[in-house]
């Protein structure tokens, strides 16, 4: 098949454009690197993405986009994409397998990836108590401390996950008040394994082989103390995955991809939909939208050429 359209990315948003651009038989290839889902596949429940009155599990919700995908005809290639470009009347895609494809119009939906803070022990200690997910890793520190940085919606919630089988969760936030939503809050103000340290950041893990414990620094009055934890979450924010992409697109100051609100990017043919994209709020809920939207511009535009 040669794709008029190419979705980079099997997340909420490039599945939803997928399922919109095939429903509407729009030649369409998904190009996804890991599973379906993305973020969504990690988190261990969805509690507010409308529709399911139970919370369901992202990975359940990631394989039910899927299969609804593919029951209109959507083709997923996993393959990691190496390199976009803009080409004659188009883009081209590499990808690891040394594969080439193109088309007239692409959806980028690559998603965001966790931010490193790059404090000393953070990357050497990356599988060997450092984590930046804790559905993927937490049962590995059944009965440890551990340490979760960061204030916002990730952190918040996946210390209250993590609570099932550390000890202790000591959430380090470098202000005293949160970021996360209040319901996410309040089920961190209710566990008791949670500790918050409120005002603090993380300066340096320590450890031989492992985690063995992380300095933390109060920046209130510089006061610094060591936690004895054999873990380290990482939630500090995302940073969108645009390194494969050489394309002169706009982007925000966090590097994030400026669209119109047609998701139209600022390269003609290019279209960009969830957390890639520059935004306020990320959701899957909002991915989803983007996904849609960008499909019917997608759609609109390859009707005009
Ligand atoms: P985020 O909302 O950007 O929060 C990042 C947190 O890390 C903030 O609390 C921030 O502190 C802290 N931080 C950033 N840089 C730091 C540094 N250098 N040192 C210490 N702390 C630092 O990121 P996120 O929690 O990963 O969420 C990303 C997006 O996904 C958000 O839009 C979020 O709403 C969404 N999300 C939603 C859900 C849900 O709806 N259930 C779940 C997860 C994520 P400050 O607060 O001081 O800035």
């Amino acid at each position: 098949m040669k794709p008029d359209l190419l979705i980079l990315g099997g997340g909420p948003a490039g599945l939803t454009a997928g399922m919109y651009a095939a429903r509407a038989r729009i030649p369409v290839l998904l190009i996804e690197r890991g599973i379906s889902g993305g973020q969504m596949a990690a988190t261990e429940m969805v509690e507010n993405y409308p529709g399911f009155s139970e919370p369901i599990l992202g990975a359940d919700l990631a394989r039910e986009m899927e299969a609804q995908g593919r029951r209109f005809g959507l083709e997923i290639a996993q393959e990691d994409v190496t390199r976009v470009r803009s080409s004659d009347g188009g883009f081209s895609v590499t990808t690891d397998s040394g594969r080439e494809y193109s088309s007239p119009a692409m959806i980028l939906a690559c998603g965001a990836s966790p931010v490193k803070m790059g404090i000393p022990g953070e990357l050497d200690m990356a599988g060997k108590g450092v984590s930046y997910c804790a559905v993927c890793d937490g049962p590995f520190f059944r009965d440890l401390e551990v340490a979760v940085i960061g204030g916002g919606d990730s952190a918040v919630e996946e210390a209250v996950y993590l609570a099932r089988f550390a000890s202790k969760v000591h959430l380090i936030h470098r202000r005293d008040e949160l970021r996360a939503v209040k319901e996410i809050q309040e089920k961190a103000f209710k566990e008791p394994k949670v500790q918050i340290h409120w005002s603090h950041v993380p300066l340096e893990i320590g450890g031989e082989r492992e985690v063995e414990s992380l300095k933390v620094r109060s920046v209130k009055d510089g006061s610094e103390k060591d936690l004895a934890v054999g873990g380290v979450f990482f939630y500090v924010g995302l940073s969108p995955n645009t390194e494969a992409i050489d394309c002169p697109l706009e982007k925000d100051a966090g590097g994030f991809i400026v669209t119109d609100p047609d998701m139209a990017c600022s390269v003609q043919g290019m279209f960009a939909a969830g957390d890639i994209r520059s935004k306020s709020l990320r959701q899957i809920a909002t991915a989803v939208g983007d996904g849609a939207g960008a499909a019917y511009s997608a759609q609109q535009y390859l009707e005009s050429l």
